[in-house]
């Protein structure tokens, strides 16, 4: 087992794209530059209290201490720099973001790929605005938790290797409404082939700085897209297609398993086609499109679960702009937007049919889709018990279905029988069963769940997180010593509870 000094660390990033001159996190812009030098700040008692075995197999790592991985120490090999990009946030642009509280520690060569090692909460940095750089433990778990959920559910996303609680108190004001309070600081360290996001070529082209967009581009393709070029218009649509695919693919993934993303601005927008930044996200528990567990964005609901595939569109869109200046013929970005949409349709009927088990997608099927969405939304009826109980039974009888629904003497019987019999002679009386099991996962990370770990990791009880964290490495298993506490509707008291039905960006 290696020790981190022994890792072979790279700088490739470091190397061929432009930096800012001036080193250190204090608060400032960094015109025509990719990255600033910055370290970790130091936190007075770091313990490493979640561990991903998984990832650190792959990187030859023991489960350490939590020195490096809560930012007490750079070893030998790293060269830590947080990001700069841009981004529009809610629809408007906002120039210069950046990673105001992630700090990456360097590259990393695996037997067979690259990957960069983040710690998430370190401290400040020059992006860190009028923001200390620090995370909480909720949010930390949050990330943790989650990102193991989606990789095991199938889902693009990054990795997280760690969880290290920092021994320090971080205020934090939660629902913004002025009662801030100290809460427990935390550090995840998270793993992706690049951290790269719409936002860091935004800003480039935003400033009108175009030899820094270049040099990011080019350094995009030689070790991310490899089969890609940018040496003519042709090839520029056909690498922009790439990830505008990869993009619908990441969505589809999250309208099948119920996922809100919650803050789908261009900065938290990955180029390789994978979820990242999780904050305010969360899972449907009835199946509401509309829902969004965000409250800063509760009036607008933007990024609401039904919008999700049209906001990927306009994010798209908001790279294309971006690449304008590497066109000879800007008018050709067009066919890029039409491929996100092309493969959006293609995967969202695939996904329907793999849903309701059936084993070719045909026209009329949109009708079974449609009445089954606006039947899902008549009373409250759980997204993921819905499905999962759907997978598996024998006759398609709305009693065996029951307990998807909060109340059962609300429910509709007679559409539900209509609709259930049409979906039974369509699947010719026998739903591909396999593929129903494979594709409706039994176990999310609900919100409330999260929140029982949280609580409990709060008072030192990391148990309640080490449950949850084997339970979705396996969400398509039945599990069933795992069922009667997880395999559940939202309980009463997560109905108003904060944290559960309402989450803010404060983390
Ligand atoms: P988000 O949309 O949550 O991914 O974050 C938007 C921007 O705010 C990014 O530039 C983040 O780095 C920055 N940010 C969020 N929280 C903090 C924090 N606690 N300290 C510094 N910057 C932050
Ligand atoms: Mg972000």
């Amino acid at each position: 087992m290696a020790t981190f000094e022994s890792l072979k660390w790279l700088t490739r990033f470091l190397e061929e794209t432009p930096g800012d001159s001036e080193v250190g996190g204090k608060s400032r812009q960094v015109p025509n530059a990719c990255w600033s030098r910055v370290k970790p700040s130091p936190p007075p008692s770091p313990e490493l209290r979640m561990w991903s075995d998984e990832m650190g197999l792959k990187l030859g790592l023991e489960r350490p201490d939590g020195r490096v991985l809560g930012g007490e120490m750079v070893t030998a090999g790293m060269d830590p720099y947080s990001q700069r990009y841009g981004g529009h946030q809610f629809g408007s642009w906002a120039n210069q973001l950046g990673d105001g509280r992630a700090i990456t520690l360097g590259e990393l060569q695996l037997e067979d790929e690259v990957v960069e090692l983040q710690l998430k909460g370190a401290g400040h940095t020059p992006y860190s605005r009028f923001a200390d750089g620090k995370a909480v433990l909720r949010s930390s778990l949050r990330e943790f938790l989650c990102s193991e959920a989606m990789q095991h559910l199938g889902v693009p996303t990054t990795r997280a290797l760690s969880l290290v609680t920092t021994g320090e108190q971080v205020v934090r004001d939660v629902l913004y409404n002025g009662n801030p309070a100290p809460e427990d600081g935390a550090v995840v360290c998270r793993v992706a082939p690049s951290f790269l996001r719409f936002g860091s070529y935004q800003i480039h082209t935003a400033n009108g700085d175009h030899e820094t967009l270049q040099a990011l581009v080019s350094h995009t393709l030689r070790h991310h897209f490899p089969n890609h070029s940018a040496e003519d218009d042709g090839s520029r649509v056909r690498w922009l297609s790439h990830i505008a695919e990869q993009t619908a693919v990441m969505i589809s993934h999250w309208m099948r398993v119920g996922f809100v993303h919650g803050v789908m601005n261009t900065d938290n927008m990955s180029i390789h086609g994978l979820t990242i930044d999780y904050g305010p996200y969360g899972w449907l528990e009835d199946y509401n499109p509309g829902w969004t567990p965000n409250t800063t964005d509760a009036g607008r609901s933007r990024y609401c679960y039904g919008q999700q595939p049209q906001i990927g569109a306009w994010n798209v869109a908001r790279l294309l702009e971006a690449m304008v200046p590497l066109m000879d013929d800007p008018e050709l970005l067009h066919d890029v937007l039409e491929a996100y949409t092309v493969k959006f349709a293609q995967l969202h009927n695939t996904m329907w049919a793999n849903k309701l088990g059936f084993r070719n997608w045909i026209e009329d099927d949109e009708a079974l889709v449609r009445d089954l969405n606006a039947l899902l939304q008549r009373v409250e009826t759980d997204m993921t018990i819905f499905f999962r109980l759907l997978s598996s039974i024998e006759t398609p009888s709305i009693e065996l279905l029951e307990d998807a629904f909060y109340d059962p003497l609300t429910i509709p019987k007679d559409a539900w029988g209509e609709w259930l019999l049409r979906w039974w002679e369509r699947t010719g009386q026998s739903p591909n069963r396999q593929t129903m099991l494979e594709n409706n996962p039994k176990y999310v990370l609900r919100n409330w769940m999260a929140q029982l770990a949280i609580d409990a990791a709060e008072e030192g009880d990391f148990s309640v997180a080490e449950e949850l964290h084997t339970l979705l490495k396996d969400p398509y298993s039945e599990q069933p010593q795992f069922e009667a506490m997880w395999f559940q509707k939202r309980p009463e008291w997560a109905r108003h509870r904060v944290g559960c039905s309402m989450l803010s960006c404060s983390s």
